[in-house]
């Protein structure tokens, strides 16, 4: 079905300059990063956070959502990944529509929350182990209704590996079954390519 969508330049080019820059080439799915584009525009979202930015692949397919005003918080690890990232995105035309932070996502989320900071839209696709705290601070920063997407929750196979005692893949089963089951979210599993997890927060509290 890959084959049915038509090739997008600017995305491609993203992708040549994470080769080129000796970068992992692990950007979402292109169905599913048409998908954010999407869900972002179908929600009517304004504010958007992406957890773990590489370069900018996810971060344009989120922007281009936005209709009329808008803008990404996008939290990075490294600087060389979010400058990357961020040439990328200018280059697009969203330039002063992001704002990368840079560092430990927990951290970050921890200073958003402090500036009083919440958001309407979140893209979790960082570090494996913390995803279900990634879920629980987007709960905490959620405006009433918003969406909350996890990439890579079936861990190319590993999550159905009964056996495995991996933190990552135990944080992991633990992150697919809130997203499933949680009082506070009405969500879903898709289990296609590497798999991808969408929900709304109903509501914030949890009795
Ligand atoms: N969302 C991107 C792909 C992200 S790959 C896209 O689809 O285009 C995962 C990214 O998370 C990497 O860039 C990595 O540097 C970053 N990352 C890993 N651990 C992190 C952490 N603890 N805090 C913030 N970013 C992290
Ligand atoms: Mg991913």
């Amino acid at each position: 079905m890959d084959s049915l969508y038509i090739k997008d330049a600017e995305l491609e080019r993203i992708k040549a300059s994470i080769r080129e820059n000796s970068m992992p080439e692990i950007s979402v799915e292109d169905s599913y990063g048409k998908l954010l584009s999407l869900l972002v525009k179908i929600s009517g979202a304004k504010k958007l956070l992406e957890i773990g930015a590489l370069g900018g692949y996810s971060g344009l397919c989120l922007l281009r959502g936005l209709e009329g005003e808008g803008s990404l918080t996008s939290l990075e690890l490294k600087q060389e990944f979010a400058d990357v990232a961020h040439a990328n995105l200018k280059q697009a035309g969203f330039k002063g529509r992001v704002e990368y932070r840079i560092g430990e996502a927990l951290t970050t989320l921890q200073e958003l929350e402090n500036e009083g900071r919440t958001f309407d839209f979140f893209f979790i696709d960082a570090d494996k182990g913390n995803y279900p705290n990634y879920l629980e601070w987007a709960i905490r920063l959620a405006n009433p209704g918003a969406v909350i997407v996890g990439d890579n929750l079936v861990m190319r196979g590993r999550i159905f590996k009964a056996e495995s005692t991996s933190p990552s893949v135990q944080a992991m089963k633990r992150f697919n079954e809130m997203m499933a089951a949680d009082s506070r979210l009405e969500g879903v599993l898709l289990p296609a390519y590497d798999g991808l997890a969408i929900a709304r927060v109903k509501t914030k509290s949890n009795d």
